[in-house]
């Protein structure tokens, strides 16, 4: 409609969201639909986080709290920082919002002018692009393959980079492709950023606990680029907490304080009910979760042995985080069942239609020849799903 804002009509509509709106219809048409489109884990949230909930609400917690987040939760986080990540943060240097997609969000509006580009290593998580483009940035996709494991080099980093370079943007382990940055490859990264000191590093470690490598790296441990570096983390994957909406940042004081100032005007800050318990969910060792991804690591295996039985996925070997995102170019230009596979798109929604499976298509992440399978579904959904697509592609 003319009548809205070019901003908004420019803007895509979130792919996985839109997938999972249109798997829900379908269901509640009675299609038998399995769901591999959403990252959202399928456990319950623990136990000891409800509780924390629930004494919350019972000792009358109602109010608006500190734009930024309570200050007892400000020291979990900090606690949990230095714990996990052996980073120093002061309070003054963190903000919970809304869900990490919110402090992306904010970091996206206080630091980006009209022009200003975004590097994004593709296959990226869908919201980066559209996020920087509503705050007047450009996205700038720099190609990877599955060749680098989804990764980038080095080298392709430094080709990239322009004068209007303003930042990068990266998950690790990476929706949508499970890769994991190892410290010594983050190193290398960094060594050409140090050339670059203009650039700001958005480093997305909300898959942090779901590593299989049992290993997690972070470019704020540079001390040379702790100084720029945004580290945004959150409870929705690691706690089953998606619907609670929390996340948070840990980064150089001048961000964080202007994120706040920006939450300020737009939602006051997040839900107080959930900043309790959050409180509770991150003062517990990760060693309380682990069993959510020993299960994810068994499902992973399940996943990749099942799609090695079909012929044209080619997949690498996903090293965190719940997705896998096999490059399924092979049935570009093929005729399956009477219709014409040219896209990931025609593909997804092939699997849609023909195998009532539901993923979503690469080219929402950068990656015009991938599809991506969320693995956060019962062993027995994923064993089903893949033997509907097997037959669909027969
Ligand atoms: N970053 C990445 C890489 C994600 O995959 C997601 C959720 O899908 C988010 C951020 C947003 O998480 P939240 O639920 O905390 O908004």
């Amino acid at each position: 409609d003319h009548r809205l804002s070019k901003r908004v009509n420019e803007m895509a509509t979130s792919a996985t969201l839109a997938m999972a709106a249109k798997t829900r219809e379908l269901k509640e048409q009675g299609v038998d639909i399995i769901g591999l489109s959403l990252g959202e884990p399928d456990f319950p949230i623990p136990d000891y986080v409800k509780q924390a909930a629930i004494v919350a609400i019972e000792e009358n917690y109602h109010a608006y709290t500190p734009v930024d987040g309570y200050g007892d939760l400000k020291k979990a986080i900090i606690t949990k920082f230095k714990r996990d990540n052996n980073l120093e943060y002061k309070p003054s240097q963190i903000v919970v919002s809304t869900g990490a997609k919110q402090s992306l969000a904010n970091l996206m509006m206080v630091l980006l002018d009209e022009g200003d580009e975004v590097l994004l290593p593709a296959p990226y998580w869908v919201s980066y692009a559209d996020q920087s483009k509503v705050a007047g940035g450009v996205p700038k996709e720099i190609p990877t393959s599955i060749e680098t494991d989804f990764k980038v080099t080095p080298q392709a980093l430094e080709a990239a980079i322009t004068p209007k370079t303003k930042m990068i943007v990266y998950s690790s382990p990476c929706n949508p492709s499970g890769s994991v940055y190892s410290r010594a490859e983050l190193r290398k990264l960094a060594d050409v950023l140090v050339k670059y000191p203009e650039i700001i590093v958005i480093s997305d470690e909300i898959y942090e606990h779901i590593n299989f490598t049992g290993n997690h790296a972070s470019m704020a441990e540079f001390d040379d680029m702790y100084d720029r570096t945004v580290v945004v983390n959150g409870v929705s994957k690691a706690f089953s907490m998606t619907g609670w909406r929390i996340g948070y940042i840990g980064g150089p004081e001048w961000i964080a304080r202007a994120c706040d100032k920006m939450q300020g005007q737009v939602t006051s800050g997040a839900n107080c009910i959930a900043q309790r318990a959050t409180i509770t969910a991150l003062e517990n060792p990760p060693s309380k979760i682990k069993f959510m991804v020993d299960a994810f690591k068994e499902r992973r295996s399940l996943i990749l042995k099942l799609l090695s039985e079909i012929e044209g996925f080619k997949t690498n070997n996903p090293e965190g985080a719940f997705y896998v995102f096999p490059d399924i170019s092979y049935f570009f230009g093929k005729t399956l069942r009477g219709k014409n596979i040219n896209t990931a798109s025609d593909f997804s929604l092939y699997l849609l239609e023909e195998a009532k499976v539901a993923t979503v298509t690469g080219e929402a992440f950068g990656d015009a020849n991938c599809i991506r399978l969320s693995y956060a579904a019962s062993e027995k959904e994923i064993t089903e799903a893949m033997h509907r697509i097997k037959e669909a592609l027969k």
